[in-house]
């Protein structure tokens, strides 16, 4: 708690601090504040999905956008930072509408119900941040202490990715989701009206979404009487509250959609998606979230061993979990595993309906399920979701376009997603053209959010 308190203090004066997760001081720059930042000479993608706009300038005064426009057109304020960014790329924020914080101990690389800690939760949003993910909704398995954290991370008492949280989330006794938590982190509930006192509690603590998780995993335990989530969206509707599902059966999607549930928080992988469910995703405007990533998370590092070599991941993986995934007894046991093959279908059959769904124009979202397990690294997860979504056949433009403002508008944040005059500025400088080649949203040169500097990776 000192240490954590220490490195707030020091944060706040705009000092060169450290934070501590996985075990390894990482150095984060914050910079000294200007009245003004000007960058320049940038290409701009403004996350809309318009077409890039070259040799630009933007204006940052305190915490917004304040101009924008042809480089050679801009002048500088007074009392400004001018940083020459020429030919480099500008992209908003990403926006994560699905992560789960204080889940994993980073230092042993093992999930723990004694994970949600202060310290630890702060340490995963400075490190979101740090990887460009400017915003996170983390959906449930939360205990009371976030409404805490994300008061004082609005009093500007806390700093890292912006927090957004569904709470605990509403589940039935000995159904999903299969993680050990403390009691007062999840809502295990009997009957549909548990469910609405459940609801009517997170509603008081103002819950920015409600979760529910509904599918049986697998047919490995009991899913969720229909009854139950009908009297969640019903209740969460009174209160002006979305509701994001835990699918994973096209049955239970086509039910959901039907009943009004706002967002699927999975892919469909039990089969492809048909036009039955399509027809009415767009009839009912929900929102669909592919967490890709989330599925691959397993073998990710077994198809990818080349992934461990740069800094990109060690660093977010820390030396404990980096040292995890290239052992070889390891990778032989994920290889081995038939949880690994299925896994495996399910991403293909994940990646085919994203594309079908994409193709049809339903409203696709952006989220990974980042550190529900130590494999899903939060940062990183991010960068191999927009990979992932690119390998299924979207455009880099449409998975960025998603990433951005698509995501701002499924989790209603009005200010960030889209690099424009009066929004926040919260944006990505990048080595390298993310159209022409996704992986280069991974060559951070530096990060805004809220209008200021917070770190650089150069990984390279
Ligand atoms: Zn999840």
């Amino acid at each position: 708690m000192k240490q954590v308190l220490r490195f707030f203090a020091l944060a706040a004066l705009g000092c060169i601090s450290t934070a501590a997760l996985a075990g390894e001081k990482y150095h984060i720059n914050t910079h000294p504040i200007p009245d003004n930042t000007v960058l320049r000479g940038v290409r701009v993608i403004d996350g809309t999905g318009a077409a890039p706009m070259e040799d630009m300038a933007i204006v940052i005064h305190k915490k917004k956008i304040v101009a924008i426009g042809p480089n050679a057109q801009i002048n500088t304020p007074r009392h400004a930072e001018e940083l020459n960014w020429n030919g480099k790329t500008v992209i908003p924020g990403l926006i994560d509408g699905h992560v789960h914080l204080g889940l994993v101990l980073h230092d042993k690389a093992e999930g723990s119900a004694d994970a949600y800690t202060e310290a630890n939760v702060v340490g995963e949003l400075y490190l979101y941040q740090r990887y460009g993910v400017t915003t996170v909704n983390s959906l449930g398995l939360n205990p009371d202490l976030v409404y805490d954290l994300r008061k004082r991370q609005r009093q500007g008492l806390i700093g890292g990715s912006r927090l957004l949280t569904a709470g605990r989330g509403i589940a039935i006794e000995g159904g999903a989701p299969p993680l050990t938590v403390k009691d007062d982190a999840i809502y295990r509930i009997k009957n549909p009206e548990e469910a609405r006192e459940a609801v009517r509690a997170m509603a008081k603590q103002k819950v920015d979404i409600i979760k529910v998780w509904v599918d049986s995993l697998r047919g490995s335990r009991p899913s969720m009487n229909p009854a139950i989530y009908k009297a969640v969206i019903d209740e969460a509707h009174q209160h002006q509250l979305p509701v994001a599902a835990h699918v994973y059966y096209l049955a239970d999607a086509k039910d959901l959609v039907a009943s009004g549930v706002d967002i699927l928080a999975h892919s469909v992988r039990d089969a492809g998606v048909d036009q039955e469910l399509i027809d009415a995703m767009k009839t009912k405007g929900t929102w669909y979230i592919p967490t890709l990533a989330a599925d691959e998370s397993t073998f990710t590092y077994l198809d990818h061993p080349e992934f461990l070599d740069g800094t990109f991941v060690r660093l977010a993986a820390g030396p404990g979990l980096s040292a995890r995934l290239a052992d070889t007894v390891y990778e032989g046991k994920i290889a081995a595993d038939r949880g690994t093959t299925i896994k495996r279908q399910d991403l293909a059959i994940a990646m085919q309906n994203l594309r079908r769904v994409a193709e049809a124009g339903v409203k696709i979202g952006f989220g990974t399920d980042a550190g529900a397990q130590p494999v899903r690294i939060p940062g990183v997860s991010e960068h191999r979701e927009l990979q992932l979504m690119v390998q299924a056949g979207l455009t880099p433009m449409q998975a960025i376009t998603i990433a951005t403002s698509k995501s701002a508008a499924m989790l209603h944040q009005t200010d960030t997603g889209t690099i424009a005059v009066g929004k926040t500025a919260d944006l990505l400088v990048l080595d390298g053209d993310p159209l022409t080649q996704i992986e280069n949203t991974e060559k951070i040169l530096g990060v805004w959010h809220n209008g200021q500097r917070v770190g650089e990776l150069a990984t390279k």
